[in-house]
């Protein structure tokens, strides 16, 4: 019998709004809906983004749209000593190289991939220290895997990323590298996230590969847009969730990823029964502008 593992990782920079409900709502019913556990996992690795506050806040607006979770939440701020092993074990295979390139001069010399600049492979053959920022040699080989919406994806990472960061110069561990190791020792079988983070995907399948771990399915959600067509974030100040009232938004990120049938739910009891049986994934609606579905 397969075991479905699922799980939520907001990053606390802020307070959740429709967009994070979306990637909530799915990844909960997702797994809800083919008798799988949910886990939480608050992605606070990187301190500067992290607003204080802002974690237990989301973990009350959980609680009030009626999201329950299994086990305890993970903080990936307690984590570091997993992070380390795992760095270790990336040297020791001599997957890493030490970088010293500052973002200014990666800005003006790097090429553009599907998320950002392409890292040129400077310091690749410098022999730095490994105690500058740390890189992972990319293979030049295609990642492939089939997304549940998407369909099959396909990224030449070396020419797409580039070599990238696990570690950065100021000891923050990169989010893929944190992202891999934590869904790999939770044991998580299925990942459903929006897809804003598809194109990070090819990356974590890469240090899935040099770590010796399975690769989950993966599910990216389409991203809810704000009115000038850009996404939804915190960034761009999208109103924050209302804990006093959790139905309509609820209903509205339910319309949003096409569940059918929830047009008399009038009680956020009656939600949590109904969702779960009204959840499939051949209603969600396509993810749109996805550069990287090539393969
Ligand atoms: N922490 C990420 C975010 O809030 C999500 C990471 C993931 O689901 O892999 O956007």
């Amino acid at each position: 019998m397969s075991i479905y593992r699922g799980r939520f990782a907001p990053t606390p920079s802020g307070a959740l709004h429709f967009g994070s409900l979306i990637a909530a709502l799915g990844s909960f019913l997702d797994a809800r809906s083919h008798g799988g556990e949910w886990h939480l996992r608050i992605e606070d690795v990187d301190p500067p983004r992290v607003v204080p506050g802002s974690a237990d806040a989301i973990l009350r607006t959980l609680e009030r749209f009626g999201f329950e979770w299994d086990g305890p939440v993970v903080y990936q701020s307690r984590r570091g000593e997993a992070y380390r092993a795992a760095v270790a074990s990336l040297i020791d295979a001599g997957r890493l190289y030490g970088c010293d390139c500052t973002r200014k001069l990666l800005k003006e010399n790097a090429r553009i991939g599907v998320d950002g600049p392409v890292y040129p492979g400077t310091c690749r053959g410098r022999g730095l220290p490994l105690s500058a920022a740390l890189r992972v040699r990319v293979p030049a080989s295609r990642i492939v895997f089939d997304d549940l919406l998407a369909g099959r994806v396909g990224c030449d990472v070396a020419r797409e990323c580039g070599d990238f960061v696990v570690l950065r110069a100021d000891g923050v561990f990169s989010y893929q590298l944190a992202v891999t190791v934590d869904d790999a020792e939770l044991g998580i079988s299925h990942v459903v996230r929006g897809a804003d983070l598809l194109a990070s995907t090819p990356r974590q399948i890469v240090l899935q590969q040099a770590l010796g771990h399975p690769t989950p399915s993966y599910l990216h959600l389409p991203v809810a847009l704000n009115e000038d067509g850009g996404k939804l974030s915190k960034q761009t100040l999208a109103a924050p969730l209302r804990d006093d009232d959790p139905l309509p938004a609820l209903l509205r990120a339910a319309a949003f990823l096409g569940l059918e049938g929830m047009g008399e739910v009038g009680s956020l009891a009656e939600f949590r029964q109904l969702a779960p049986q009204s959840w499939r994934r051949d209603t969600l609606p396509p993810v749109r502008g996805k550069r990287l579905a090539l393969a």
